[in-house]
């Protein structure tokens, strides 16, 4: 899909409002419904992280608002404005780095801002700020293969602010990293946001990760091994500090409850769905994917 370069904001950070949206695939297999109609206000500047087991429909809800695909039904808007498309003002950042290996740190982060026709002292000023809010000023002429995991990882996130985007969409971008690289990647994104006031989607599997960094964490559940279209089971608002502790109480309640959520079946699992609304048609089909259950990272 074309990516449609538009005019890049200033990152005063946007609504989102999510109504009825909901997602099938035709298949040679027949109709995947992989998101049941759902519902989601995100207010400005917030954090959000989605959980749930795999295959509920997690990450159909970001390419959906990242504009990759169309809708079955509904409607999602940012700010005012209605997704039709990718736009620079909705940024991504994969688990997989999505780095150019033939561009430097410095050339990667300046793509996005050259792209977007700006001058060349303002893609300079952009990458000298983002380079060094992710603190990669040594290595801003390094390639990406002279790079560890963790390194590659922020230079995804410098290029993706580099947009100064009004939302940030995160799909597992931790999910590669080791536990130390990763808690230390979990403090930066946290400070990050503090400065930055971007709206983020962060998608984990770790229940931990999300109770550290959301303001609230969106439970979803469902999929082809349950036979009900992904949906949203709740929304659990973390009514933490800025800095938490992982070791505290009402942390540890919070990971509790949310695994809870996560892990066992809803005692209403139609969610008013027709009984013909399975998530696939073909009955007797699991998704080997949904072996894997969120888990908590190892406390570092
Ligand atoms: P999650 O991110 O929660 O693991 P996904 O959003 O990737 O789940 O997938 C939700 C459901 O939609 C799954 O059953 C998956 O197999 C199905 N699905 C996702 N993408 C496609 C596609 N391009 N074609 C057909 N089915 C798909």
């Amino acid at each position: 899909m074309a990516v449609h370069i538009g005019e890049v904001r200033q990152n005063t950070p946007a609504a989102i409002d999510i109504k009825g949206l909901s997602k099938e695939y035709t298949t040679a297999r027949g109709t995947v419904k992989a998101m049941a109609p759902m519902d989601l206000s995100i207010k400005a500047g917030e954090f959000i992280c989605v959980v749930g087991t795999s295959g509920c429909g997690k990450s159909t809800l970001l390419r959906l608002v990242a504009g990759f695909e169309k809708a079955t039904t509904g409607s999602i808007a940012v700010d005012t404005e209605e997704v039709l498309g990718p736009s620079p003002s909705r940024g991504v950042v994969f688990q997989d780095y999505g780095l150019f290996p033939w561009l430097t740190v410095r050339e990667n982060v300046a793509w996005g801002p050259k792209q977007a026709h700006l001058k060349t002292s303002l893609v300079k000023e952009r990458c000298d700020k983002y380079i060094g809010a992710v603190g990669l000023e040594l290595f801003a002429d390094r390639y990406p293969h002279e790079l560890s995991g963790g390194m590659q990882q922020r230079v995804s996130i410098a290029r993706v602010l580099a947009n100064e985007p009004s939302v940030m969409l995160m799909d597992e971008p931790f999910g590669a990293l080791d536990a130390l690289t990763r808690r230390g990647m979990q403090e930066q994104l946290s400070h990050l946001h503090r400065d930055i006031k971007t709206t983020v989607i962060f998608i984990t599997h770790s229940i931990e990760e999300a109770v550290l960094l959301a303001d609230r964490v969106v439970v979803m559940t469902g999929g082809a091994a349950k036979n009900v279209p992904g949906h949203i089971r709740e929304i659990v608002t973390i009514d933490l500090p800025e800095n938490r502790d992982v070791n505290s109480e009402h942390f540890n309640d919070l990971e509790r409850s949310i695994s809870r959520l996560v892990n066992t079946e809803e005692e209403d699992s139609s969610h008013g769905v027709d009984a013909d609304a399975s998530a696939e048609v073909q009955a007797g089909e699991t998704n080997a994917e949904d072996e894997h259950k969120p888990v908590a990272v190892p406390r570092v």
